[in-house]
């Protein structure tokens, strides 16, 4: 650190990416990024604004809002789109948190969410997972402060129902309660469908997952009118092309396209219980996952010697070394082909010991 850097960050702990090893060829089951290259239609969309790129991107995304409500049914002021979805996330710990108000999100959960807290000097209270690794929604009921919770929750997989984010939101008349829905598309409930019901729920998404466009950066929020306004006024003050040319005629691509994002999320899903399936047989445990990943650990073997082994084997999987989260591995689930060559890779592995 410099000697310029502000005491307010001096204590700050960034966010720590999944390793992008270039060293190698590595099968990716690392990052949750999706194995499928994006639509031909993000192709064409992106290489025609490309002509255009002298000339900033439009901050109300007007295209891609008209896109966006076509598929998805919601008001034009109903939405904002940001970079990525981290963004909407910081965004809301910004509007929606203060020293009075701390976000409130379970202990075991997306490791930014306490990052944006310490970034924003905002208290925060982290609350224990039952030992299933589930959510027990009574800890949110009138939660003193701003819930945030990732449904499916990650690294977990697991999910809550429509009526248990319903129950939570109902018990909160006074809190917001943000949603964090980056891995709906692969088997989870969307509450997108409940914003016009209630003034305390904002819901984020991503195309970064089920869209195949994490490298683009095209993350969104729905919620009503008002809320979106709150949103809009952060990103106004820090960034009004927060969505660059780019990225937004890709959104419009691929929302023309949902077929297309269809089959590849039916792949995963697939994929995900085939791959289920060949790793219980291996005596693997693992927690009942709807997202495209899977959360797993061997009671026989230690999740960080199966991350090293099989890195050494070409084959990147996500490890933490916390200790409540030590023995397990998260691997993202990719084409069918990488799957297999997982199963098989930790067969050897377990077959070696
Ligand atoms: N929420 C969760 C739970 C995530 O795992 C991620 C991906 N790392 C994000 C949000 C952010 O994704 P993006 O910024 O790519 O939209």
């Amino acid at each position: 650190m410099s000697k310029f850097m502000s005491s307010k960050y001096s204590n700050l702990v960034p966010y720590t990416p999944g390793e992008q090893p270039k060293d190698m060829k590595y099968i990716k089951l690392n990052t949750n990024e999706s194995p499928f290259a994006p639509s031909e239609k993000v192709l064409e969309a992106t290489l025609e604004e490309a002509k255009k790129l002298q000339l900033y991107s439009d901050p109300d995304c007007t295209e891609l809002v008209k896109a966006f409500t076509e598929v998805y049914g919601v008001a034009k002021d109903e939405v904002i789109f940001t970079n990525g979805s981290d963004e909407i996330l910081n965004f809301a710990f910004m509007a929606y948190c203060d020293d009075e108000t701390p976000a409130v999100f379970p202990k075991t959960t997306y490791g930014f969410y306490s990052v944006f807290a310490e970034l924003n000097h905002v208290p925060y209270i982290e609350i224990e997972l039952n030992d299933d690794w589930s959510i027990n929604i009574e800890d949110y009921f009138n939660a003193g402060g701003t819930v945030f919770l990732a449904n499916p929750n990650a690294p977990t997989g697991i999910a809550l129902s429509l009526d248990e984010i319903r129950a939570v939101i109902e018990n909160n008349p006074d809190n917001m309660v943000i949603i964090d829905e980056a891995y709906v598309d692969f088997g989870a409930e969307s509450a997108v469908k409940l914003i016009g019901e209630y003034d305390n729920l904002m819901v984020t998404q991503t195309f970064s997952k089920s869209r195949s466009m994490a490298g683009a950066r095209l993350g969104f929020g729905v919620a009503n009118a008002a809320l979106i306004q709150d949103i809009n006024t952060i990103k106004y003050s820090t960034n009004p092309y927060n969505v660059n040319r780019m990225s937004m005629a890709a959104g419009v691509g691929v929302l023309r396209d949902e077929e297309y994002t269809r089959k590849n999320c039916q792949t995963i899903i697939e994929n995900r219980e085939y791959t289920v399936q060949e790793l219980k047989k291996q005596g693997f445990e693992m927690t009942d996952s709807k997202a495209n990943f899977i959360f797993v650990k061997h009671p026989e073997y230690s999740g960080s010697k199966l991350q090293a082994e099989l890195k050494k084997k070409g084959i990147l999987i996500r490890h933490w070394s916390k200790p409540e989260l030590e023995e397990y591995n998260r691997i993202t689930i990719g084409t069918r082909e990488q799957m297999q060559a997982l199963i098989d890779a930790v067969g050897e592995l377990l077959a070696e010991r």
